[in-house]
């Protein structure tokens, strides 16, 4: 019952990151936990099937317990596994994983250990929300867990100090100029977001999204660029939304450049405010070389088609030459970049094609152009893939399927659906590309067998 003052026994966690447990057979979710650990929780809420708690007492703590090194952790919703060794984190994300396709695609497939690379500074994106402190006075951090109150800090381990520092100086200065933060609850103000992106040179883009323009925000952004001269571009993007939605859908560039340029696997990539791109360069590297590595067919000029194909990172670094290469995006900025993309790495016009629209929609597109694709890699958001996208797929009798994941169930579903249609998959490689939370993404090669219908 609510309130009621339990001992349990942390022996699972989910990739929210909460710790599970048993009172009376009946579980428990407690934050901040690890397995192993034997907790006193108070219950925080119940329900019929299951119970919310919160940490009184560790009194005998897991092995893989480590002292969080940041200050602000037990308070912000930015990490959940920062009280846990990051070994102890590698295991728990494959095992997400090897849980997600027993339980939810109903299949046994070997899921190989998580492969990383560093566990700190790995972001080259943040993005912080505004809001009004004590006196109405400006303030950003990132949100507490399920809850917009803003957790204020200093730095963050999982980023470059630079972020903080600018947020910072954007913040006093914003004060200075009367430029309000945007206020929630009245719908009032102005500074909603703060976005900014570093390349691998050190240069950085900023976007500020806004809920109405304000004439100052042009002095805002001379100010902070000659604060910092690492920034190369200064954005604004209007939001008039109420809902939790980042961005609006109007974007234009104030001060210097409109995109910023990053290498990846020896490519070069222009990158729009609202283009994806994914935050950790290294570990998006080591995704798409073992993307690569999959893709077992000889045959010269080969038809690829990259489903969700953001600014065509993963088909520009995975496509040789002679490849045909077709990718298809919803954001019609990101398309716009993948084209240029195209030609800064000096793909032919012939042999390459960037298209806006909806995935379903991709491999028509591909077959008019170049004619049926050998392989198809899909990336979709966390929502994972439509059905009309899985079945245009499987019934394009393409033999390999590469699918990059951010969520391991929906992965474990599509799978599921693709077995139907006759593909197996023998093996899936988790990465982890956000160290300390509890995303992680995976790889998994899709075959079509020769008895598929
Ligand atoms: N493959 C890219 C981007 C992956 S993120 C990379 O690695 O950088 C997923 C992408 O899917 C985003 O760019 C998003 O804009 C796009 N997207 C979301 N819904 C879509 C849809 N219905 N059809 C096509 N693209 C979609």
């Amino acid at each position: 019952m609510k309130n009621d003052i339990i001992q349990i026994e942390i022996t699972d966690i989910t990739p929210e990151g909460f710790g599970v447990g048993r009172n009376n057979g009946k579980v428990v979710f407690v934050a901040d936990t690890a397995v192993g650990d034997i907790i006193t929780a108070k219950i925080l809420k119940e329900t019929k099937s299951h119970s919310f708690g919160k940490v009184l007492e560790i009194l005998t703590p897991s092995p893989c317990r480590i002292d969080s090194k940041c200050p602000v952790s037990a308070k912000c919703g930015g990490c959940c596994f920062s009280h846990i060794s990051y070994e102890a984190e590698l295991k728990l994300k494959q095992n997400f994983v090897k849980q997600a396709f027993a339980r939810i695609g109903g299949m046994d497939i070997k899921v190989n250990e998580t492969r990383f690379d560093k566990s700190e500074a790995y972001r080259n994106k943040v993005q912080y929300p505004f809001g009004r402190g004590d006196s109405q006075k400006c303030i950003f951090g990132y949100y507490a867990r399920n809850s917009h109150r803003i957790v204020q800090h200093e730095s963050c381990l999982l980023q470059d100090s630079v972020f903080t520092e600018i947020a910072s100086f954007v913040s006093k200065t914003a004060e200075r100029l009367f430029i309000k933060a945007y206020d929630e609850e009245s719908a009032r103000g102005v500074l909603r977001h703060i976005v900014m992106r570093k390349n691998r040179k050190g240069e950085i883009s900023v976007c500020f999204v806004v809920f109405e323009n304000h004439k100052k925000l042009s002095i805002l952004a001379e100010e902070i660029k000659k604060e910092f001269p690492q920034i190369v571009g200064i954005h604004i993007n209007l939001n008039k939304r109420k809902d939790n939605v980042i961005f609006g859908d109007e974007t234009f560039c104030i001060l210097g450049s409109e995109t910023l340029t990053d290498t990846l696997c020896g490519k070069i990539f222009e990158i729009s405010p609202r283009a994806f791109y994914q935050v950790n360069a290294e570990m998006a590297e080591q995704l798409y070389n073992h993307a690569k590595s999959l893709i077992h067919t000889e045959k010269e000029g080969k038809v690829i088609l990259d489903l969700y194909c953001g600014t065509g990172t993963i088909g520009l670094c995975i496509a040789s030459d002679k490849d045909k290469l077709c990718g298809v995006e919803i954001i019609a900025d990101a398309v716009e970049n993948a084209k240029k993309n195209a030609l800064l790495n000096g793909r032919s016009q012939e042999n390459t094609l960037f298209v806006c629209g909806d995935a379903s929609l991709g491999v028509e597109e591909c077959k008019k152009t170049f004619g049926k694709p050998d392989v198809i890699i899909v990336d979709p958001p966390r929502k994972g893939l439509d059905k009309a996208v899985i079945e245009t797929v499987a019934k394009s009798e393409v033999k390999q399927v590469v699918y990059i994941s951010c969520d391991p169930a929906t992965l474990a579903r599509d799978c599921g659906i693709f077995f139907q249609f006759g593909y197996t998959a023998t093996e899936a490689t988790p990465f982890d590309l956000f160290p300390r939370t509890g995303h992680v993404e995976t790889v998994v090669l899709l075959e079509r067998t020769d008895s598929a219908i």
